[in-house]
């Protein structure tokens, strides 16, 4: 967290105009999404030239957040995100812990000579930035970035924009108060988000019911045709091809929520899904419970996460990747064996 003298020397640095660029992961989700575009409205508002730069496309279902059509996308920009990431005072990290999670855009992140600045909540944060607002005793970087407004003491700056950006972080991460959710700072918070004029049933209309006809087939067939229950292992797997999201049009957001169905069995504590993507294959983990998904990506999938949420990926094929699955979870076996009680 920041220290009392990084708070004063942030307070002198943003107290003259400066360019700040602002990036999140790729695929961004509601919390990249909320946390990086409430920055934007935010650090607006204080008078600063600011770029809110996502790596690639969002999901057309965040497309509504006031401000999204200012957001400079990399894939298709990369010059443009060049210029203002080397000409950048002061660039944010939001909602990621590792350089490599921007993907193509890493390399010049890396070069770049404004400061670094961490808000985030996931596990480990690397080394290397110039501030860190970290904890991942939260909901979602979206709660840290309210509190870094609050910390600033600029709470007068907090808009209906910047309010239903937050919203937006806070319910997405937290499948909608279901999970990570015990937090009774995230309610307050919440509470005053509301007051400055959030709708929260819109909100969640706007993220969950907008679904295409083709979006929900796939998750039917996804349920019905493509997932393996695995009894012993109390673990369910999805598996969609290349061919499958072709033939429901897939578009990019379509398969987010799919793996935490398998989860709503009694007795399943893992869900995984894994996705053909062009040049590998791209794996999702949740659980409920004890067993530690971040553990289990970072050690076997080349990725991380949270302890109930994590993403990962393996360069192979689709059968192969179920085999790899099984054998590494079949030595865990006695840890995914538990009920959960009250
Ligand atoms: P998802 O399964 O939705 O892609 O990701 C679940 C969680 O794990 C998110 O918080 C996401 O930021 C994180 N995550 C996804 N993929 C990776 C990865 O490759 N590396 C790390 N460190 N985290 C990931
Ligand atoms: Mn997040």
């Amino acid at each position: 967290m920041l220290t009392n003298q990084q708070k004063d020397e942030l307070a002198d640095f943003f107290s003259k105009k400066k360019k700040i660029a602002l990036t999140t992961h790729i695929n961004p989700d509601g919390d990249a999404m909320g946390s990086t575009i409430a920055m934007m409205h935010y650090l607006r508002a204080k008078g600063h030239d600011v770029t809110a730069i996502v790596p690639n496309k969002y999901p057309e279902f965040y497309g509504w957040i006031p401000g999204t059509s200012d957001l400079v996308i990399f894939e298709k920009n990369a010059t443009t995100v060049k210029k203002v990431l080397a000409e950048a005072d002061m660039i944010f990290s939001l909602d990621y812990n590792s350089i490599k999670r921007v993907g193509p855009m890493s390399n010049l992140l890396k070069v770049a000579s404004g400061k670094k600045f961490l808000i985030d909540h996931h596990i480990d944060p690397e080394e290397g930035f110039d501030y860190y607002h970290h904890t991942t005793e939260t909901t979602s970087t979206g709660q840290l970035v309210f509190r870094f407004i609050e910390l600033m003491g600029d709470k007068a700056l907090l808009s209906k924009e910047i309010a239903v950006a937050l919203y937006v972080a806070i319910m997405t991460d937290t499948g909608s108060f279901s999970y990570a959710a015990n937090y009774p700072e995230t309610y307050h918070i919440v509470a005053e988000l509301i007051e400055k004029g959030v709708d929260a049933e819109q909100v969640h209309r706007l993220v969950y019911d907008t679904f295409s006809e083709n979006r929900l087939r796939l998750l039917g067939y996804a349920i019905s045709e493509r997932m393996l229950v695995w009894p012993h292992l109390h673990t369910a797997v999805i598996y969609l091809t290349k061919e499958d999201l072709k033939r429901f049009n897939y578009q990019v957001g379509d398969t987010e929520g799919v793996v935490n169905y398998p989860l709503s069995m009694d007795n399943v504590n893992l869900a995984v899904l894994i996705t053909e993507k062009e040049k590998k294959i791209k794996l999702s983990f949740r659980s409920k419970g004890d067993f530690n998904v971040n553990l289990l990506s970072r050690n076997n999938f080349n990725g991380g996460g949270h302890k109930n949420a994590a993403g990962g990926q393996i360069y192979s094929d689709i059968p192969k990747t179920i085999e790899t699955i099984k054998a590494t979870l079949e030595p865990l076996k006695e840890t995914l064996n538990y009920k959960l009680s009250y």
